[in-house]
């Protein structure tokens, strides 16, 4: 989500004529784009910041920086009480503003903006791409946001705090954006919201007894040029028959889900304020599974919530055991200001937490391993995005269920959607061959 704010920022001031540059060294602007979600990722944005301004400073006294983003949003001012030479702080309702804002900086209109208020309709401004934008080449994906905000307030969540109420673009504008995208060349979207399965449910509703998500997504369906459709994150509370079937139904939706689940222990997902069951998530995998065996199941999981005991944490080994999640990302849990868990009686010591998130990382990245294994041999359709991020001399795509697929070939071929055969497995990527294919 931060990533495509960025680039909407990014889209923004390049068409009021800024242009973009690789090197922090030779910005006259930086705005760093931040996360609340844990502690850890605020502190790194604080101690770039302080790096940035060392350095800046020293070659360009009137560079302007800035924060925007959920940090931006909760802290406020402080920023600016805590480091006086940062000149812009921008919340999450106000991206769209960043040019203005800007403006009035360097002209010397202002000299400090925090802007940090609430705006209708500011879900609906997170639209512009930069399609051929930082990367070399010609962009095969693209995220599109359909929604801001949420109104679920887990125990131990900033976001709604951050983000604010749950507000929904209209399907008639998402599916606008899409149709520009598929003409720039975009086969790949992938709808982002923080619940894709609450979206539109007061705006839209339900017709048909289709939710409005499900109706979102038959009308994206319906965009010449898009080979391929996913979303991130739905929410297993309220994920529909509904939205199950759409698997079923419609072609382009890739079959994967990614499900956070965050605990395998009903007595935690109940302190964490969830609204569902162990057994209700293994039901909603059960049944994505009966409508397609081979779709790719990720997930969130928090380790160390407030009053986890030993045989919580064992319900979540037991759960990844059980699911064979195909990716799993593991939080050690963090306190946040403001939410209801850093108030819970036993906080669990940090030791604990890490030798805890060491072991079931350990066990779901072996359980991912064994899983990737398993393809070697098989043929599976690719859609090559573009060089490898690990090796730009190679080839890298994703399989319809969200997996990394390395392998040898030119450039030309990116954008394509190509059988490959494959050949090796790591534990995160898979490793093929194109021309095997060919003989074939
Ligand atoms: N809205 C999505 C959902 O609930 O399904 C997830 C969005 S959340 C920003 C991304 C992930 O961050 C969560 O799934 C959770 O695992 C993790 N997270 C959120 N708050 C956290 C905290 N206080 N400490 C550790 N991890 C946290
Ligand atoms: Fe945070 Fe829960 Fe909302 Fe996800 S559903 S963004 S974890 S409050």
């Amino acid at each position: 989500m931060n990533e495509r704010d960025s680039e909407a920022v990014a889209a923004q001031l390049v068409a009021k004529g800024y242009a973009m540059t690789p090197d922090e060294q030779h910005a006259d602007v930086i705005l760093l784009n931040t996360c609340s979600v844990r502690d850890a990722a605020e502190q790194k944005a604080l101690n770039k910041m302080e790096t940035l301004i060392g350095q800046t400073r020293k070659r360009n006294s009137t560079a302007v920086l800035g924060f925007m983003g959920c940090m931006a949003q909760s802290r406020g001012q402080e920023l600016i009480d805590q480091l006086p030479d940062v000149d812009l702080v921008l919340g999450t309702q106000k991206f769209h503003r960043a040019g203005e804002h800007l403006n009035s900086l360097l002209t010397g209109q202002r000299n400090k903006v925090v802007d940090t208020s609430e705006e209708a309709g500011s879900e609906a401004t997170i639209r512009e791409h930069l399609l051929n934008g930082a990367s070399a080449g010609k962009a095969v994906t693209a995220f599109v946001s359909i929604m801001q905000g949420c109104n679920q307030f887990c125990t131990f969540c900033i976001v709604p705090y951050t983000r604010g109420r749950e507000r929904s673009r209209s399907i008639k504008d998402i599916v606008g954006e899409c149709h520009e995208l598929a003409n720039g060349g975009v086969k790949e979207i992938t709808l982002l919201g923080q619940i894709v399965n609450s979206y539109g449910r007061r705006e839209i509703g339900v017709k048909d007894g289709k939710s409005a998500f499900v109706q979102l997504i038959e009308a994206v369906h319906e965009v010449e040029g898009l080979e391929r459709i996913r979303f991130t994150s739905p929410h297993p509370k309220g994920y529909g028959d509904d939205l199950v079937e759409a698997y079923a139904c419609l072609p382009k939706l890739v079959g994967n889900a990614h499900l956070p689940v965050q605990s395998g222990s009903d007595r935690m997902l109940k302190l964490m304020h969830r609204g569902y069951t162990r057994a209700r998530f293994l039901e909603l995998v059960s049944k994505l599974r009966a409508v397609q065996p081979e779709m790719g199941i990720g997930t969130d999981i928090i380790v160390g919530f407030p009053g986890e005991t030993e045989e919580d944490f064992e319900q979540t080994v037991s759960l990844c055991r059980e699911v064979k999640f195909d990716n799993a990302f593991l939080f050690k849990y963090s306190q946040r200001r403001d939410t209801p868990a850093v108030a819970m009686p036993d906080q669990i010591p940090e030791t604990i937490i890490q030798e805890r998130h060491a072991r079931l990382l350990e066990e779901v990245d072996a359980i991912r391993g064994r899983k990737l294994r398993e393809y070697i041999g098989a043929q599976i359709e690719v859609l090559v995005e573009g060089p490898s991020h690990r090796n730009a001399a190679r080839l890298e795509g994703r399989t319809r269920c969200n997996k990394i697929v390395v392998f040898e070939g030119g450039e030309r071929l990116a954008g394509q959607v190509i059988n490959v055969k494959i050949t090796d497995a790591t534990r995160s990527t898979l490793y093929g061959d194109p021309a095997i294919m060919n003989l074939n």
